[in-house]
């Protein structure tokens, strides 16, 4: 049996509700650890999600939007030209798609080569404009996630001041996908302390304020150990048709 799509009408009232629970959800984090709400960025995720529903998520609200595949977010941003959308990737790159988001993308959250950081730099040379960046950190130590290990960030950190179009933010980490919420919790718990060490041992000019960690699953979590910046997209759109395996080879 087919199900009936809801009337637009109905999925703007249901993204508005999920987007004022997930907000409470934020704030009653926020008091568990002492932080103030509006330090927080929801930045929504929108992978999978057709460009028509992206109007209506608009109209809810959602003026930033998360995207994990290069050529996924391309088209998007071409249909919903008309709107004024920040279009974040947060997904690996490689070096042949870094000239698409040059020109499309306002952030890009995965940087984890400086190969990558070179073209990046290159092309908004060119293009005479800047792009805020973090750098990914695979907090997990799992084979199947990008990122670089911790112990190889504050190295790599110190040659991005050579690129001067990218403004680095902070860095992005995935946490394990487990049940077991302290070996979760421990992910970003080595991420706060890896902030703190590069607090303490970056080049004038560089700061790393931004934590962009949580995802549906386990956003608050993230929040108590110090994210500002958390990626939900199933909370806010519902599940996804296939598994993240899909999405994410190697995973799941
Ligand atoms: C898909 C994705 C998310 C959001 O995951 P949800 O389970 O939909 O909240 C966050 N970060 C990245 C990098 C993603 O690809």
């Amino acid at each position: 049996m087919e199900l009936e799509t809801p009337s637009a009408e109905q999925q703007l009232n249901d993204i508005k509700h999920n987007l004022a629970m997930i907000n409470q959800k934020i704030a009653e984090a926020c008091t568990r650890a002492g932080r103030d709400p509006s330090t927080v960025r929801l930045l929504p995720v929108t992978k999978t999600v057709p460009a028509e529903r992206l109007r209506i998520a608009y109209a809810a609200g959602c003026h930033e939007m998360g995207e994990n595949k290069v050529q996924e977010a391309r088209e998007k941003s071409e249909a919903l030209s008309d709107l004024d959308i920040k279009w974040c990737v947060i997904g690996h790159l490689q070096t042949n798609k870094v000239k698409y988001i040059a020109r499309f993308a306002h952030e890009f959250q995965a940087l984890d080569s400086l190969k990558v950081a070179a073209e990046l730099d290159k092309r908004l040379q060119a293009a005479g404009r800047g792009m805020d960046v973090y750098v990914q950190v695979n907090s997990s130590g799992e084979a199947s996630k990008f990122g670089l290990p911790p112990e190889e960030v504050e190295n790599f950190v110190k040659q991005l001041p050579n690129y001067s179009a990218l403004q680095i933010k902070g860095l992005m980490t995935l946490a394990i996908f487990s049940p077991h919420l302290d070996r979760v919790r421990e992910c970003f718990v080595r991420m706060r302390n890896l902030q703190e060490r590069l607090r303490q041992s970056m080049p004038a000019g560089l700061s790393f304020d931004e934590l962009s960690m949580g995802m549906s699953g386990d956003f608050e979590l993230a929040i108590e150990e110090g994210a500002t910046v958390v990626r939900v997209g199933q909370a806010i759109f519902g599940k996804r048709p296939l598994p993240d395996s899909h999405y994410w080879p190697g995973f799941g």
